[in-house]
């Protein structure tokens, strides 16, 4: 495996190889890789001639200091796993490669409001930063294919808006999320839950999926209201639940039987923020 940690090099090297008509796919993470990671990672091999895997923690996308101070970091962990996968380059740079002083790399893309529901309401500035590395490090890389999760739905929606918005030259992969045997969607910030609300936090999926298999069902608003009531009674503290269209995300007040939605969730299990959703 070829590890970069300047984009000089590495822009270098992904140019040379689709010179040689070779195609490059791309998976973006935070590093501390678990196996939602390394499905992106697969969905690439299958794919693509090369895959990059990046490890970098952003610290524009984090609005709380404490979060981007405790996010976990193991990169040597990391590289074994990417070895082990037959990940072919890791792209592991600096702050400072990724934003060197004097260098704009803010993104202005129109979301229409699809950064503002959800998770824009509760983590404000998250988008702008997410969107700000992930353009720079597509126009770092240029891949063909970029890999992303549906674990972050909200996200990937945003990111193929910029994609679009921008006329960006790469396809918008999304793999289907990972979970542990329990239902527990897969995530870096799992490995710091206590092991009691580990426990607590299947409760998550339970909930999503409780609701999903209840659709077109009368009184929505009933229904979330008792959803909202488990999540607090299996001492998880939520954040929203919503049920949405899942193209403008736009919250849905009727449901019918044969309509198409996502559920998505945020809920806190003590001081670890949890994410997740169902398109069902
Ligand atoms: P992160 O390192 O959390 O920023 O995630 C990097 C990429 O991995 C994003 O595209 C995520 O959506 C994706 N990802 C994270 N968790 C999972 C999962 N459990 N299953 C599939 N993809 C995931």
């Amino acid at each position: 495996m070829k590890i970069f940690t300047r984009t000089a090099a590495i822009d270098q090297y992904t140019r040379l190889c689709q010179e040689k008509g070779q195609t490059v796919g791309f998976a973006p993470t935070m590093g501390a890789l678990h196996d939602g990671h390394l499905s992106l990672v697969a969905a690439s091999k299958a794919e693509n001639d090369i895959t990059v895997c990046s490890l970098f923690v952003n610290p524009t996308q984090f609005n709380d200091a404490e979060d981007l101070r405790k996010y976990p970091r193991n990169h040597d962990v990391d590289m074994r796993m990417l070895m082990d996968v037959g990940c072919d380059v890791a792209f592991l740079p600096s702050v400072r490669e990724v934003y060197p002083p004097g260098l704009d790399t803010k993104v202005q893309v129109d979301l229409n409001g699809l950064d503002r529901r959800l998770e824009g309401k509760f983590r404000p500035g998250h988008f702008d930063g997410m969107m700000e590395v992930v353009h720079r490090l597509i126009r770092i890389t240029h891949p063909n294919r970029l890999y992303m999760g549906q674990k972050d739905y909200q996200q990937f929606l945003i990111v193929k808006h910029m994609i679009d918005a921008l006329n960006l030259d790469v396809e918008l992969v999304r793999c289907p999320t990972l979970r542990e045997g329990d239902g527990l969607a897969m995530s870096s910030r799992n490995t710091r839950l206590a092991p009691i609300y580990r426990k607590k936090s299947v409760e998550i999926n339970r909930t999503l999926h409780s609701i999903a298999a209840k659709k077109g069902q009368d009184n929505l608003q009933d229904i979330l209201q008792h959803g909202i009531a488990k999540l607090k009674l299996a001492d998880l503290r939520p954040e929203y639940l919503e049920v949405c269209d899942p193209s403008t995300l736009e919250s849905v007040n009727v449901w019918t039987e044969d309509g198409e939605y996502v559920i998505l969730a945020a809920a806190w299990a003590d001081n670890i923020r949890l994410i997740d959703n169902v398109l069902f």
